[in-house]
């Protein structure tokens, strides 16, 4: 009993893979299991397949960086947007130095998340059901964004339950419902009221586990093939970012722009763009 102890502690300070095979074989003690755990089998594409998005990546991210030197003040992030895409996609771009990965159905990611290794810098951009908030919360250790909350309450939800986890913060974004479609979520653009307190509540000692980064829109399709003018919805949404950071004194990040219009977002001071279908092609349909 107390030799056994004394291995498992043993074990837990010297997580090192190499040393634990040694230990086992002069122990006799089977040491599969610890292995799997450390140095597990992602899974992997296929060779062509890994090139292919490793090319389109590529394409995109340097058409990023261009348009980024040309019209943006600060760095702009590119966010690979893997909804319904399996995660051997994933690991082709992760084993090519890609961290920020976009997904869209809580289920999915937490599921992607369990699986793929805890350095990707997940972003739920999905719209955010009352109901979810929780598995958001708590199931993913390493969920860098939140992009979608459109209300106090949601936002004060997975404040609470993020807190008892002693996970790190989760980065805010607050999607603005700049086209004022119905069938988009969002804040109003127009009145601001609930913005405002989200964004009150986000500064304040009472939030404790979320961390405000920025506003996000998704734009109406109509605006987004408007193709070399200016983005009404875009627009809408910098202006908003303009009143908060003169009321609250931030210096809030864009999140917009997506596969059909990222260059035109970029040019209009985007930081944050959300590409899919231009990296992993086109998705299936989601049932
Ligand atoms: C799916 C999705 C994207 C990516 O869209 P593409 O047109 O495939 O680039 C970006 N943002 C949000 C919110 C999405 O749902």
């Amino acid at each position: 009993m107390v030799a056994q102890s004394g291995f498992f502690n043993f074990g837990r300070v010297y997580s090192n893979h190499s040393y634990m095979i040694r230990l086992g074989r002069y122990t006799g003690i089977r040491t599969t299991t610890r292995l799997r755990m450390s140095t597990s089998t992602y899974p992997q594409a296929s060779a062509e397949r890994a090139q292919e998005l490793v090319a389109n990546y590529t394409k995109i991210n340097n058409s990023v960086q261009e348009f980024a030197k040309l019209h943006s003040a600060k760095p702009v992030r590119l966010i690979a947007v893997s909804k319904l895409k399996p995660s051997s996609d994933i690991m082709a771009l992760y084993n090519h130095g890609v961290r920020h990965f976009g997904e869209n159905y809580v289920q999915e990611l937490v599921g992607k998340a369990e699986e793929l290794p805890k350095d990707i810098c997940w972003h739920f951009i999905g719209s955010l059901q009352s109901g979810k908030v929780k598995d958001l919360g708590k199931g993913i250790e390493n969920l860098w964004a939140v992009e979608t909350i459109d209300s106090l309450k949601k936002c004060k939800k997975l404040d609470t339950l993020r807190k008892d986890t002693g996970y790190e913060k989760i980065n805010i974004y607050l999607q603005v419902n700049t086209s004022n479609e119905d069938q988009k979520s969002g804040y109003s653009s127009q009145d601001l009221a609930e913005i405002f307190e989200t964004v009150e509540f986000l500064k304040s000692s009472d939030c404790k586990s979320l961390e405000l980064k920025g506003l996000m829109t998704i734009g109406s399709f109509a605006e987004s093939t408007t193709k070399d003018e200016i983005n009404e919805d875009f627009d809408v949404l910098v202006k908003v970012k303009k009143i908060i950071d003169e009321k609250y004194s931030t210096s809030l990040e864009l999140s917009m722009g997506m596969s059909n219009d990222y260059q035109q977002a970029i040019k209009q001071g985007s930081t944050n763009v959300r590409v899919g279908s231009n990296i992993f092609g086109a998705r299936p349909p989601k049932n």
